[in-house]
C-alpha cells in the first residue's frame, strides 16, 4: 500500500486544488478582458502545461484554438542551458495570429525566451506568455510575462502537470517533495 500513497511523498502543499481553480479563473478573466474580440491561439508546452491549459481554456469565454509544442532544453542536470530542441512542433501556421503561450512554470526563463523568439519569427500578430508559476531566477532573463499565477520561492515543486521523474503530474494540487524522494 505504501508505494501507492502519493501523499506520503510530499513535504507540504503549496496550492490546493481550490486555490489553483480560483487563480486560473482570475487569469482567464484578465485574458478575456485583454483580448476582447480577437481570437487567441493557446500554445501549450507539453507535458507540464496540460493541466493549466485544460483549466484555463475552459475558464475562458473568448474564442480560442489550441495547439501544442514539446521542447527539450539541453543542460547539465537540473540547470537549463537555453539551447532548446523541438521534439514536437505546432500544426498551426502562426501568420497573423494572436498567440498566447501557456506554461506550467518559469525557472531560469531560458526555455521560454528561446520559445518566444522562435514563435515570433513565424509572423504572428502577437505573442504573449501565461505561466501558472514563476521562480525568482526568471527575473535574470529579459522576458516579458504578461500573466503569472503565482510567484514561488526557489523550491522544486510537483503536481498539477509538474513532474519528478515523470511522476506526480496527476495531482490536482501543487506541493513540494519530501527529501527522502530525491535524496
Ligand atoms: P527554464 O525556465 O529553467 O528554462 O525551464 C523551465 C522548465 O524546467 C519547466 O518547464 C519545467 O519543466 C522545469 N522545472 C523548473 N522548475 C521546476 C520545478 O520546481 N518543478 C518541476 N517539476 N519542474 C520544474
Ligand atoms: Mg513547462
Ligand atoms: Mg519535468
Amino acid at each position: 500500500m505504501d508505494s501507492q500513497d502519493v501523499q506520503a511523498d510530499l513535504k507540504h502543499v503549496l496550492f490546493t486544488k481550490e486555490q489553483i481553480q480560483t487563480r486560473v479563473a482570475e487569469l482567464a478573466a484578465q485574458i478575456d478582458a485583454d483580448y476582447q474580440d480577437r481570437d487567441v491561439l493557446l500554445v501549450g508546452v507539453l507535458k507540464g502545461a496540460v493541466m493549466v491549459m485544460a483549466d484555463l481554456s475552459r475558464a475562458l469565454h473568448s474564442h480560442v484554438t489550441m495547439d501544442w509544442m514539446a521542447v527539450s532544453s539541453y543542460g547539465s542536470g537540473t540547470q537549463s542551458s537555453g539551447v532548446v530542441r523541438i521534439l514536437k512542433d505546432l500544426e498551426t501556421d502562426l501568420m497573423g495570429k494572436h498567440v498566447l503561450i501557456v506554461e506550467d512554470i518559469i525557472d531560469s526563463g531560458l526555455t521560454l525566451s528561446w520559445l518566444r523568439a522562435n514563435l515570433m519569427s513565424r509572423g504572428p500578430a502577437s505573442v504573449e506568455i501565461c505561466t501558472l508559476l514563476r521562480k525568482p531566477d526568471a527575473a535574470k532573463v529579459e522576458i516579458d510575462v504578461k500573466y503569472v499565477g503565482y510567484e514561488i520561492p526557489n523550491e522544486f515543486v510537483v503536481g498539477y502537470g509538474l513532474d519528478f521523474a515523470e511522476k506526480y503530474r496527476n495531482l490536482d494540487f501543487i506541493g513540494t517533495l519530501a527529501p527522502h524522494i530525491y535524496e
